[in-house]
């Protein structure tokens, strides 16, 4: 179009009208006569389906078997945790959202198989994309994902889990950590599921150092009954 056509076009001297490149079919006899109501076909066809309320909080729809919601920290059935403070999972995440230091085991403070623990563990839900690669990367299956979806709260700092938030529950029949390693055993046999519970040296140990400890009893009572 040339600069004097547009010109013309400004003053409002141009009037004739530039064909249509995608003029819309043309309406049949039906389609005139609800023309005027066309937009509410959605609403209308609507009122004839069965009506899907989700009763949500109240109601939770099951998530699928393999869902990535929120992280836990394993234990072995003695007890003893499956964290060994090897900070894999923290390398392998792409958005910097696990914190892990390790800690040294002793005599004294037994809190995983082999050298050393996971003193310090966080994860800040802030950051986490679930995508899973962090559990991935753990070489003991220590870090797994759970089924919980319902990740909120009203302040950042309480999104950002410790590692008391994380760890599994005990097990009925568990000892609590930390204590020895079951006698004569590696952590090779504990990674390769030799060790099925506490054994009565354990628990004898617990005895000694914390006997106030709430999980003495219900490890001895399934010592005893175990063979
Ligand atoms: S699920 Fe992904 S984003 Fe979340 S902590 Fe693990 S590696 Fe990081
Ligand atoms: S959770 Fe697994 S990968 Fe992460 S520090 Fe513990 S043992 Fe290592």
């Amino acid at each position: 179009m040339s600069k004097d056509m547009d010109k013309a076009r400004t003053r409002g001297e141009v009037t004739r009208r530039e064909p249509m490149r995608f003029a819309p079919d043309e309406k049949g006899a039906l389609g005139k006569l609800f023309a005027p109501v066309a937009g509410f076909g959605i609403t209308i066809s609507s009122m004839f389906r069965p009506t899907v309320t989700e009763q949500y909080p109240f109601e939770k729809v099951p998530t699928q078997p393999r869902y990535h919601g929120r992280h836990q920290l394993n234990r072995y059935d003695d007890g003893l945790e499956k964290c060994i403070g090897c900070e894999l999972c923290a390398w392998a995440c792409p958005a910097d959202a696990i914190l892990v230091e390790a800690g040294s085991n002793s005599l004294d403070g037994q809190f995983s198989p082999g050298e050393r623990y996971g003193r310090v563990y966080q994860i800040n839900y802030l950051r986490c994309i679930f995508c899973g690669l962090c559990i991935e990367a753990c070489p003991t299956r220590a870090l797994t994902m759970t089924n919980e979806y319902e990740l909120a709260g009203p302040t950042r700092e309480g999104l950002i889990y410790e590692k008391q938030d994380l760890l599994a529950p005990m097990e009925p029949g568990m000892l609590a950590a930390p204590h020895p390693m079951v006698e004569g055993t590696t952590d090779d046999d504990y990674y390769r599921g030799e060790v099925t519970g506490p054994t009565t040296e354990q628990i004898d140990w617990v005895r000694a150092n914390r006997p106030e400890d709430p999980t003495l009893k219900d490890a001895s009572a399934a010592k005893g009954d175990r063979p």
